[in-house]
């Protein structure tokens, strides 16, 4: 049957559920939803208009039932090609889905639909003395639902987080139509941050709860005038080198600030950067002094001209400048794009050098936008679509400098997603490996591959295409000798490749493993007694302990999973560094896989992570944004030692003294968890024969 007669077919029961007038078929709606702010355009066969969040689950399930894919979609802003519907089927539009449920102060939470366009939360936030933090560009028109999908990020997410860090709770529509409440702190492998940046791929956000925090007393707004982009990024290593950490840090380029302020530039001649800095807090003194040290460090770096805004007017006026330079480029040619690169912090001056090379070799103009904070850079390429050899040099530009973010141990999307657009690119970043299990990851949320189809991961064709040393590939990403990038990270130890040849030969042997850390919750003399552990071996992972890697410059460091964290804290302090985190007890890897805190998931960057058959995995790295493939470094928080054996971590770090912590009161029932579906399924995928702690899956997967 054709996909126009599968929809007739269930078009009846569509209507029973949405509405008569909401499934719609006429060509001006499926027009309407054939693009989205990226290149590609694809047309659906159904649009569905919902006006009840409830009325998605039952949808999809008829969806499901004659095998249409679907995607969700809202506002269109997405820059990857996310919501364009490569093989038909329906539209899930959830824009009218946008009410406020709840703002709850003292839990500091707001429950909310995913229609809800970002800044109305704002605006309906600030009589209550609170915001959200996630503040993309996009705001005036992005909605939750689309951040959530995209993990988006902006400003403010330098000192608060990406999207991913501000959720608490999530209700998804699974593709097989199931309803599910997943929040971060549940017990077992965190399903809610995987669903989070995936981009349609998993499911779809109905609802969500979402963290808000108190609107700060103090804030400083200053800008800084630098005659080179070297010269402010250099400021901008040493301000977060001094411990202070702006709520942001954005730059810009001459020709950003030039298209943006056009005749109301007021900046001296010869200024070639421009830092935006803001400072908060509720220490009014504090921040006073905070902010000379800033304008100290931008002097010393040739700062031209240091002015802190002077009332809300001003300061409205310089984040009108940031906020406004994509949409005075975007005057200036009939297209732009966007890209969307990250490298370590300090490699951003060389990254910045590297892109405007590309850009004068392909002969185009783009203005230069970046969190520098972040080391996340926005080429703002622009272009005129109907000359296609223009297109071209667009195209192969953008490949580059991703190519280049790649080289120097970065990656290439920091918050505006994969989707179609950057599929061929994940071959450049990740190798097999990591790519199988990224598929591993889509066929345990959706075995029938129905939901936003062919996103994110490379098809077959360009898997081809992308393997190392073939012409896609390019030479600049050539050579690497690893399955995978982050080129930052440090060769494994003999330790940890003493444990990977163990795990093939367990493998090979089928012998069961109990994984185990320093013994602080899962006691070796204990294992034998647990159900279903009898028959297990011991992989002992407190050799894993050699010294941690930091690199103070970028504020992150690498640990060996056996190493305990005080002695991981202790070896940062020396350093005059720390993680902001209470004491814990145990080893790295033990914290992570126990999920003891959840909220250490909010420092990781990186793992490293054998599976049962020995397979090497590295995932994340040295950058603070990352939002290439699944967060599947979230996924092995409390995956208690099952998916994998984690080898190494790496965490971002904060300079300075760590603030004095209260106890840490642990959860006993730390262990006590009941696997979902979707944790059977991926135990599935990842070790079939459940081989690693068998005793926590029990019965058939
Ligand atoms: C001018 C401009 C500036 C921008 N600035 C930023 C920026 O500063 N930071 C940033 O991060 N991004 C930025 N973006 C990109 C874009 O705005 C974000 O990706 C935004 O989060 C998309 O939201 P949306 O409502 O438009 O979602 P859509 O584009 O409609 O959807 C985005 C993705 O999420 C999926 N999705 C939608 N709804 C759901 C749901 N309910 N559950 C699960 N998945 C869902 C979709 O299938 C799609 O893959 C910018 C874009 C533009 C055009």
């Amino acid at each position: 049957m054709f996909k126009h007669d599968r929809i007739s077919a269930i078009r009846s029961e569509l209507e029973a559920i949405a509405g008569r007038g909401n499934v719609r078929t006429d060509e001006a709606e499926i027009l309407m939803y054939s693009y989205d702010s990226g290149m590609a355009r694809a047309r659906p066969e159904v649009v569905i208009n919902f006006t009840s969040a409830d009325q998605v689950a039952p949808a999809v399930k008829v969806l499901y039932g004659a095998g249409i894919p679907f995607l969700p979609r809202l506002a269109g802003t997405n820059l990857s090609g996310g919501t364009i519907p490569l093989k038909g089927g329906a539209i899930l539009n959830l824009s009218r889905l946008k009410k406020i449920r709840q703002i709850d102060t003292a839990a500091r939470l707001a429950l909310v639909e995913p229609g809800v366009v970002n800044l109305e939360l704002q605006k309906a936030l600030e009589p209550f003395g609170f915001f959200y933090a996630p503040d993309p560009s996009s705001q005036k028109v992005s909605t939750i639902g689309g951040n959530i999908g995209e993990n988006a990020g902006g400003p403010l997410c330098l000192k608060y987080g990406v999207t991913s860090d501000n959720v608490e709770k999530l209700e998804v529509v699974t593709p097989e139509g199931e309803v599910k409440l997943w929040s971060y702190r549940d017990r077992g492998p965190d399903l809610m941050s995987v669903m989070i940046g995936s981009e349609g791929t998993l499911g779809i956000v109905i609802r969500a709860w979402l963290k808000i925090l108190p609107l700060p007393s103090q804030l400083r707004t200053a800008s800084a005038a630098f005659p080179s982009l070297e010269s402010a990024m250099e400021a901008v290593t040493r301000i977060i080198g001094a411990g202070i950490l702006p709520r942001a840090l954005e730059a810009m380029d001459k020709v950003s600030m030039d298209a943006a302020l056009g005749k109301a530039n007021a900046f001296p001649e010869g200024t070639e950067a421009v830092l935006i800095i803001e400072l908060d807090g509720s220490d009014k003194a504090a921040i006073d002094t905070e902010l000379e040290t800033v304008r100290g460090i931008c002097a010393a770096n040739d700062c031209a001209t240091f002015k802190v805004a002077g009332d809300e007017a001003e300061r409205t006026l310089l984040w009108a400048a940031r906020k406004g330079a994509y949409p005075a480029m975007a005057r200036l040619a009939p297209d732009v794009l966007v890209e969307d690169g990250v490298v370590p912090r300090p490699l951003l001056p060389e990254a910045l050098k590297e892109t405007r090379a590309i850009i004068s070799k392909y002969k185009l103009t783009a203005g230069l936008l970046f969190h520098a904070g972040d080391g996340n850079l926005h080429p703002n390429i622009i272009f005129d679509r109907r000359d296609i050899q223009e297109v071209k040099r667009v195209k192969k530009a953008g490949y580059e400098i991703l190519k280049s973010c790649i080289n120097l141990g970065g990656t290439i999307s920091g918050e505006h997603g994969i989707g179609v657009e950057k599929r061929v690119a994940m071959n450049w970043l990740y190798g097999r490996a990591e790519l199988d299990f990224f598929q591993g990851i889509k066929r345990a949320f959706d075995p029938a591959g129905l939901a936003n189809p062919d996103k994110i991961l490379p098809v077959a064709t360009e898997l081809a295409a992308g393997e190392p040393g073939s012409k896609a590939f390019g030479s600049a990403s050539a050579g690497r000798e690893a399955s995978s990038v982050f080129s930052g990270r440090s060769a494994l130890s003999p330790s940890a490749r003493g444990i990977l040849d163990e795990l093939r030969l367990r493998s090979a042997a089928g012998t069961l493993t109990a994984v185990t850390g320093l013994g602080t919750r899962l006691k070796p003399e204990h294992i034998h007694k647990i159900k279903g552990a009898e028959n297990t071996r011991q992989l002992k992972l407190r050799p894993l302990s050699g010294r941690s890697e930091i690199d103070k410059g970028n504020l992150t460091a690498r640990a060996e999973a056996g190493l305990s964290f005080e002695d991981f804290g202790r070896q940062l302090r020396e350093a005059g560094l720390y993680i902001d985190l209470p004491l814990l007890k145990g080893s790295v890897g033990g914290l992570i896989v126990s999920k003891i805190c959840p909220d250490l998931r909010g420092h990781l960057l990186g793992l490293e992570v054998a599976l049962a058959d020995g397979t090497l995995l590295e995932l994340g790295g040295k950058t603070v944004k990352n939002v290439a493939g699944y967060d599947a470094i979230r996924l092995f928080c409390g995956s208690l030692g099952t998916y994998g054996v984690i080898l190494a971590a790496t965490f971002a770090l904060s300079a300075g003294q760590a603030p004095a912590k209260p106890r840490f009161e642990e959860n006993p029932d730390w262990d006590v968890f009941e696997p979902d579906t979707i944790h059977r399924r991926l135990k599935k995928e990842f070790d079939p024969r459940n081989l690693l702690n068998p005793w926590v899956y029990k019965g058939p997967l």
